[in-house]
């Protein structure tokens, strides 16, 4: 069944907002939550957070970075268009409740994954500090969105250009040697998350993170998502996209993110060699 495109915002260079008409999956979607989309006929199944969604208005906003050949595609469709399929809500909700005090983490297109969290957090009475990081300010996205979900922001960039120059971990590890917090959950690139629960981990803090992994049928059948935790195999569309941090073995996880890295990149060629006019077409809204 297809889903239009009711808005469609450029956040930055490489980041879109969508608002999709998907009246099914609002009426039953929760935090945490994904949906997969499928562009058209032969388009590639990808999963992306369900950043918000409006009931009334039969509604759900996705958030994402153009990385490859279908979040390209992707970028290319207009207000108006529509994706050909639209499948969930997928992923276990959310469920940490009320926890006390909780830092959140996220880099990257995960800081569009931690705001639903964030609200999550703050709508069952956790005290809230975030932390975000992106390469440059240009990047960076949703700032006062989070603001107001969070009891305390921080903000770094890679080079500097706003906030705290570095990464995310150096303001983690500060606050974590000055304060005792409850939970933390982290969302952002594999290595990041990686980092983030060897800090926590240090200090015996609770950690989960949302794991971004290839994935393809998305119901527990194909095992293309498999993830160990805590020794035991896992799959990140039926029994995540949440684990702890802890226990996830990230050097397999890591390892088996890379497995299509040729393909991929042949894809994006030939993808990128007969649209010229969609990649390289500047800063307008869709
Ligand atoms: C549960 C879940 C939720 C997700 N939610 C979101 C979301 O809300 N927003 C979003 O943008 N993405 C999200 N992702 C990731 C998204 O599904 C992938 O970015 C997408 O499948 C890439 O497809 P592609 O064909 O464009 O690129 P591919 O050809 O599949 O990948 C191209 C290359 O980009 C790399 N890559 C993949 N993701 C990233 C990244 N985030 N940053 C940098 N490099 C990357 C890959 O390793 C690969 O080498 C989520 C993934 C999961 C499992």
């Amino acid at each position: 069944m297809p889903h239009k495109i009711l808005e469609k915002t450029r956040l930055n260079s490489v980041m879109w907002k969508i608002v999709l008409e998907a009246p099914l999956v609002a009426k039953s979607a929760r935090c945490g939550q994904f949906v997969i989309v499928k562009i058209d006929e032969k388009g590639e199944r990808i999963p992306l957070t369900i950043n918000d969604f409006d009931l009334k208005k039969g509604t759900i906003t996705i958030i994402f970075q153009e990385v490859g050949t279908t979040t390209k595609r992707f970028g290319c469709l207009k207000k108006g268009d529509s994706v050909k399929d639209l499948l969930g809500p997928l992923g276990r909700p959310t469920d940490f409740g009320e926890a006390g005090k909780i830092i959140l983490i996220a880099g990257g297109v995960g800081i569009a994954e931690i705001l639903p969290i964030a609200k999550y957090a703050k709508n069952n009475a956790n005290f809230v500090l975030t932390i975000i990081g992106s390469r440059s300010k240009e990047l960076l996205i949703l700032e006062e969105e989070l603001k107001k979900y969070s009891d305390k922001l921080i903000v770094t960039t890679n080079d500097g250009s706003y906030g705290l120059k570095g990464l995310v971990i150096e303001p983690l590890r500060d606050t974590l040697a000055k304060e005792q917090f409850d939970l933390s959950y982290c969302v952002g690139p594999d290595i990041m998350m990686k980092a983030v629960s060897e800090v926590t981990k240090a200090c015996n803090l609770k950690t989960f993170v949302s794991l971004d992994a290839n994935m393809v049928d998305a119901t527990g059948m194909c095992a293309t998502c498999r993830v160990t935790v805590g020794g035991k195999t896992k799959f990140v569309c039926v029994d995540g996209p949440e684990f702890d941090g802890h226990l996830v073995d990230w050097d397999r996880f890591i390892k088996r993110q890379k497995r299509f890295v040729d393909e991929e990149k042949r894809s994006l060629e030939l993808f990128k060699s007969q649209h010229k006019e969609c990649i390289y077409r500047g800063g307008e809204d869709g």
